[in-house]
């Protein structure tokens, strides 16, 4: 029976692990942590019986991808839950904008460019089912739907304040700017629009959905189904080095859920020269700053569909935002930074105790962020829902320092293991036929530093599992 090691549980080692021992191979995770999960963890950061998702809270793209439909998750436990809006962006003055499901709701909703929101996002959303298979996998690739893989490229590779000028009113703009923003990138850049695209599409398809139970639940259901397929996690286990690892586990398979950089470390002198240069050239983004609150009463958000809304982005209008993005990556800390915003407990009430809810936050900052943006957080809450301050009962803050130091993946604080430059979108973690191949026979890059990309979607882990699979 082949063997494999998985270094790192996050959710694409744990869906890399899964689709191995489906196919037959004995498989160990080895997790440095002392709870699986990575990005899919939740926590009683705050107060007593308030659940928190201490990384990823919304699922927009994994509900329906090869992955999720190769295993059955449903069958261990996964719910899926939806808030009925499922991102809001609040303006001064009471206004705003915000997305529902019904992509026609949603466009009614924003007045005078109700015609300008279908003609952008209508033809994605028909094609959608399309398109997203062509983009949760490598791009170099035989595309089975050219056409419709050549619309969202299109829109893709538009700088996002470029395709904001779709828009007429500030609100529709706004609306756009903050799901731009989840790409971590100045907007005025080319392919800033990438990300936006997909998970403003998504909203509409397959909306913005929590795990009921925490994000944790996907990590349980995937461990469940692991030990059924024979597998086994092992925590408190910090992997160094794969001649040590291979050694004592008799593996012929090793898969790392680690960074590029990570890897160079653990692979050691085996690691081609060529592939080496790659993984040291690979470029991280910009960072978290992290804060979860315990909330009485909830956020009491001055525009009513905030009140209703999973998702919330605080930044104010396309060229605050704008401005704060550009700032951020080059290095310096906005004053009002970019901030989002989950209020995970209206989908999944069992999260909250009694009145008082959980509310998980972060800003963008500059990759490496030493300083503190707690109060710049609670400010940008508090210019849409006055009264905020009063009403936190309980606070626990994640610098990006400590971040990156609880998971070695998101270096320097960045939770998307790799910056989402034009480059790195198309040739991740670098050009190569097979992304997943390190040069080194039987080992394998599986983390979100492969496509594509970030989000626990376990499709890194899944794609790299079979690319193992067809190399033995
Ligand atoms: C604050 C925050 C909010 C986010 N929000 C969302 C969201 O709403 N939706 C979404 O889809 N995504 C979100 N993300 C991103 C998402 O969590 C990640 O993209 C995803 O978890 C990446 O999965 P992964 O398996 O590649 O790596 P990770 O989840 O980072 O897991 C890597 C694991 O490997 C372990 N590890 C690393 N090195 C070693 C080693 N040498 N030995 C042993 N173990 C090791 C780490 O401890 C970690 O457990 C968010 C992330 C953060 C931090």
């Amino acid at each position: 029976m082949t063997r494999a090691i998985v270094v790192g549980s996050g959710p694409n080692g744990l869906a890399a692990a899964l689709t191995l021992a489906v196919a037959g191979v004995d498989v160990t995770v080895l997790e440095a942590a002392a709870t699986p999960g990575g990005g899919t963890r939740s926590v009683e950061a705050t107060v007593p019986g308030v659940l928190h998702d201490e990384c990823s809270g919304f699922h927009p793209l994994a509900v329906d991808n090869a992955f999720s439909r190769s295993v059955d998750l449903k069958a261990a436990g996964l719910r899926w839950a939806w808030s009925e809006v499922q991102y809001a962006h609040p303006l001064e003055g009471g206004r705003g904008s915000s997305v529902v499901r019904s992509l026609e709701a949603t466009a009614e909703g924003l007045g005078h460019d109700a015609g300008r929101y279908r003609r952008v996002f209508g033809p994605l959303d028909r094609r959608f089912d399309k398109i997203v298979t062509e983009f949760l996998q490598p791009m170099l690739h035989l595309p089975r739907h050219p056409f419709a893989l050549a619309g969202f490229g299109s829109l893709s590779a538009m700088p996002a304040t470029l395709l904001a000028r779709n828009f007429r009113t500030e609100e529709a703009q706004a609306l756009w700017a903050g799901v731009a923003a989840h790409a971590f990138r100045p907007l005025g850049s080319s392919f800033s629009s990438a990300i936006g695209v997909a998970l403003g599409t998504a909203a509409h398809r397959y909306g913005w959905p929590v795990a009921v139970g925490g994000s944790r639940a996907i990590t349980d259901a995937m461990i469940t189904l692991l030990a059924q397929n024979g597998g086994r996690v092992i925590t408190g286990e910090r992997v160094t080095s794969l001649d040590a690892v291979r050694k004592e586990h008799e593996a012929e398979l090793v898969l790392l859920d680690t960074s590029p950089r990570a890897a160079v470390g653990i692979i050691g002198d085996r690691l081609p020269q060529r592939v080496r240069r790659a993984y040291e050239r690979y470029r991280h983004g910009t960072g978290a700053f992290q804060v979860a609150f315990a909330v009485q009463g909830g956020i009491p958000w001055t525009y009513e569909p905030t009140r209703r809304a999973g998702t919330v982005h605080l930044g104010g209008t396309l060229a605050e935002i704008g401005a704060a993005e550009r700032e951020t990556w080059r290095g310096r800390m906005p004053e009002r930074p970019f901030v989002l915003l989950g209020q995970q407990s209206l989908a999944d009430p069992g999260r909250a105790q009694g009145d008082v809810h959980p509310i998980d936050a972060y800003a963008h900052v500059p990759a490496g962020f030493q300083g503190d943006a707690t109060q710049a957080i609670i400010s940008q809450i508090e210019r849409y829902a006055p009264g905020f301050r009063d009403r936190i009962v309980g606070t626990a803050v994640r610098s990006s320092t400590q971040i990156s130091k609880q998971n070695a993946n998101y270096v320097g604080g960045d939770i998307c293991t790799g910056a989402n430059t034009p480059r790195q979108l198309v040739f991740r973690p670098r050009a190569a036929l097979n992304p997943y191949a390190t040069g080194v026979p039987g080992v394998y890059l599986c983390s979100a530093a492969t496509p594509p990309g970030a989000g626990a979607h376990g499709m890194c882990g899944y794609l790299a599992a079979r690319s193992a699979l067809e190399g033995l």
